[in-house]
This record gives C-alpha cells, structure tokens and sequence, in this order.
C-alpha cells in the first residue's frame, strides 16, 4: 500500500473544489464522503483521508482536505476504504438454473420459464448485484425474448434499483446455438438463440437485435459440430460495428478460440482450455480474455465436473502470458442462503488460487472491465465528470481482496444504495 502525499497540488485541488461547490446551482444536493483509504484500481495507489464531493449523479471533486459545502449530506466512511463499483463483464440476470426445478440444465429452464417470470428474476438479480457492489454488468443473452432489454430501460428509468446494464438480446449462433434439439420440437431453440448460418441471416441477426434493444453483440462460435470461421466472425464484428457496438464471443474449443482471437473479437468468454498459442493470439491482437473461471460450488452445481480446475490453470497461464483480462462471472444457478450477487464475487476464490495477486484482480474488475464495455469515460473510477458510482469496504483490497465480499457501502449514480453502517446507528 502506498499512501499519497499531501502536496501543494492537493491544495490546489481543494481550492479547485470548493470553487465547484460555490459554483454549483443552490438547488443542487451535495453529498460528501469522507473516506479513511481511497482506491484507484488503475494505479494501484492508495490515498490516505480524502473527501469525495458528488452532486447531479456525478463526482464533482475528490482530494484531501476540501471543504465540505454547508447544507451537504456528509457519508462517514473514513473507517473504511472506498473505492469505484465493481463489474461483472458476463452476467446471465434473466435466468436462475436451479438443480430441483430444472436438473440443473438451462434448456429445460428456457421452457419451463415464461419470458414475463425471467424479467422478475431480472429485476430481483439486478437488485443483489447492486448490493454486493457491482454498479455495472454486461449481460451477455440468455434472456428469452429480450427481458434484458426491458430490465436495462427499466433500471435506467428509476423504476428498479440496478447496476447499468449493457446488455447483449439474443445470442447469435450457428444452427441450434448452444442446445441439442430433436427434430419434431426444431421450435424449442429459439427466441432463447438466434440461430444464423449464412451472411444475410448474420446481417439480419444483428440488426434485430440492435433494433431490439441490444448495446453488444454475442455470439456462439463453437458449441456444434460446424462453427464460425474466421471470415464470419470478422464479417459481424464490421456489421456491429457500424452501428457502434463491439462483439462478445464464446468460444469452448481451440478451433473456435482461434478463429476469434484471429478475428479480432472485443472479448472472448470463457476461453475455457485455450492453449498458451491461443492465449498469445489474443494478447497479439488485443482481444480481452473473459474467462468465467467458476468456483467449485458453480461446477457442482452447473454439472461440469473439472472445470474448476481447467480454468483456473487457464487463468494463471493467461495472467502469467500478459493476456488483457476482464473479470467476468456467468454466474446462473441460484443456490440456498446465497444472492445472485454474492454468487458473483464469491469467483474471486478463483482468482486467489490462480496466483493472480489483488492489484491486477481488482483491474479486471473495474478499469479493464469500463474499458471493454466502452463506459470507461462516464464511470469505472473516483474521478470528477464521472458518474459516483462508489463503494466502501471493511479492509482494503489490495492487502485483503476478500474483503470485497464485504461491501457494505453502495453508491449508484449519486444515489446511496446500502449504507449498512449508517443503518446500525
Ligand atoms: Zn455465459
């Protein structure tokens, strides 16, 4: 830990704030955070007895020793340490796998669940995200006939408590997306996939979504016998793009691995066994490795023995080979006593036991994260312009980052979430 000197430019900066606060409308409602240990992800730094100011959903002013406006709401946090809300890169909000209802297989669940119940398990995974201090997540399909979409306005309108929601509609994927169907119930695979094999139906499977609702792409490369090639997954990374949205793939295989690392995708998820030469591609063409590394209790309940394993070696060969990483949790089945939210952060185990130490963990929840899904110049740090999305914990993160299972202080876009310290009082 590094604590940053207090400096002629600190001063400056105070000044610098009170003069923002003087100029700040009277009408508009100052809150001040005191904060004992401030965390900036990007550097790695930590400052000792800052004050943040936000006002109008954003941070207005952050340094040592500024003044706090009179008539502001003053947030004691300066017993604990603040830092910007988490990402969830991959998130599935639209659907609980439950082993006693659906086997534990997600097809079942498709088709035993009515869109309108999804939206509901949405609303109520949006609200446990937030909680255990995730303020944004891309949501990556698996949302029937995009529920996503109507939770995404529904959070941005004020409606339901939420993290901000990329969200990606339907999957796109070659014939059958990722179920194995029979030939007499061919009906049961979609509006869950969106099934695309030729240029026009990839063209068409793209601009639906987009039409619908949908802020990235995803699609499947690889979870059939035929797969995309490389000249595919570049033609709908173009077709994304000119609309400005970027593409998410998943990738099991090698062959699927390589085609979209050559390809040049946003993000490959999973990546669940790629080779150290697939992981070298990636790093080579700047494509974001989200790599879902699953606790033992999700490969117990996800039916996938091994892939605890699998992936966290996956994950320590990728951290070890420079591969840019978001972390990214694709985190479905709902399980006893635990949130949504407290499922997530719980796949920083795998994180631990990969070797990967908790400055670069923490990145790759917040800096890497904003920047892969392109919101990294509205929020993602304590920056003034940006929006407040903060969150305080018990310790600090980058001496003990399982105290990010402790969150107890959430901010989103101003407005305090969970203050749970305030509550005891
Ligand atoms: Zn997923």
């Amino acid at each position: 830990m590094r604590l940053r000197p207090v400096t002629r430019c600190a001063a400056r900066v105070a000044l610098l704030a009170t003069l923002v606060a003087l100029a700040l409308p009277a009408w508009a409602q100052i809150t001040a955070i005191r904060a004992g240990k401030l965390v900036d992800p990007e550097t790695g730094a930590t400052s000792a007895n800052q004050v943040i100011l936000v006002s109008d959903k954003k941070i207005q002013a952050v340094g040592s020793g500024l003044t706090i406006p009179p008539g502001a709401t003053v947030v004691d946090l300066s017993n604990a340490t603040v830092l910007p809300g988490l990402v969830d890169a991959h998130t599935h909000l639209c659907i609980i796998v439950q082993r006693q209802f659906d086997n534990g297989d997600y097809f079942f669940t498709t088709i035993l669940r009515s869109d309108a119940y999804r939206a509901i398990e949405g609303v109520a995974n949006a609200r446990d995200m937030l909680a255990a201090g995730f303020t944004t997540v891309r949501d990556v399909g698996n949302a029937g006939n995009y529920a996503d979409t109507a939770l995404r306005q529904a959070v941005e309108r004020g409606l339901v408590p939420g993290p901000t929601i990329i969200n990606a509609g339907r999957i796109i994927a070659p014939y059958g997306g990722q179920f194995h169907l029979q030939p007499d119930r061919r009906e049961l695979g979609e509006p869950e996939y969106f099934f695309a094999d030729s240029r026009d139906e990839m063209r068409k499977a793209i601009r639906e979504n987009i039409h619908y609702g949908a802020t990235v792409i995803k699609i499947v490369v690889d979870d059939q016998p035929y797969i995309y090639s490389v000249d595919d997954i570049r033609f709908m990374v173009d077709e994304a793009a000119q609309a400005g949205l970027k593409l998410a793939a998943h990738c099991w295989t090698h062959a699927g691995a390589r085609n979209a690392a050559e390809a040049g995708v946003a993000s490959i998820e999973h990546g669940f066994a790629m080779s150290d030469e697939e992981l070298e591609l990636a790093k080579k063409n700047g494509v974001v490795l989200v790599g879902t590394e699953f606790t033992q209790l999700a490969e117990r309940e996800m039916g996938a023995p091994g892939w605890h394993a699998t992936m966290v070696d996956r994950l320590r060969r990728a951290y070890r080979i420079g591969v840019t990483m978001a972390f990214g949790t694709d985190t479905m089945f709902g399980y006893r006593g635990e949130t949504r939210g407290t499922l997530a952060i719980s796949q920083l185990d795998s994180w631990v036991e990969a070797g990967v130490p908790a400055k670069d963990t923490l990145k790759a929840m917040t800096t890497t994260a904003v920047r892969l899904l392109g919101v990294d110049s509205e929020r993602g740090a304590i920056r003034p312009g940006l929006a407040a999305d903060i969150i305080a914990t018990p310790d600090n993160p980058l001496d003990n980052v399982h105290t990010l299972k402790n969150v107890f202080f959430v901010m989103k876009d101003g407005a305090v979430f969970r203050n749970d310290r305030a509550a005891a009082r």
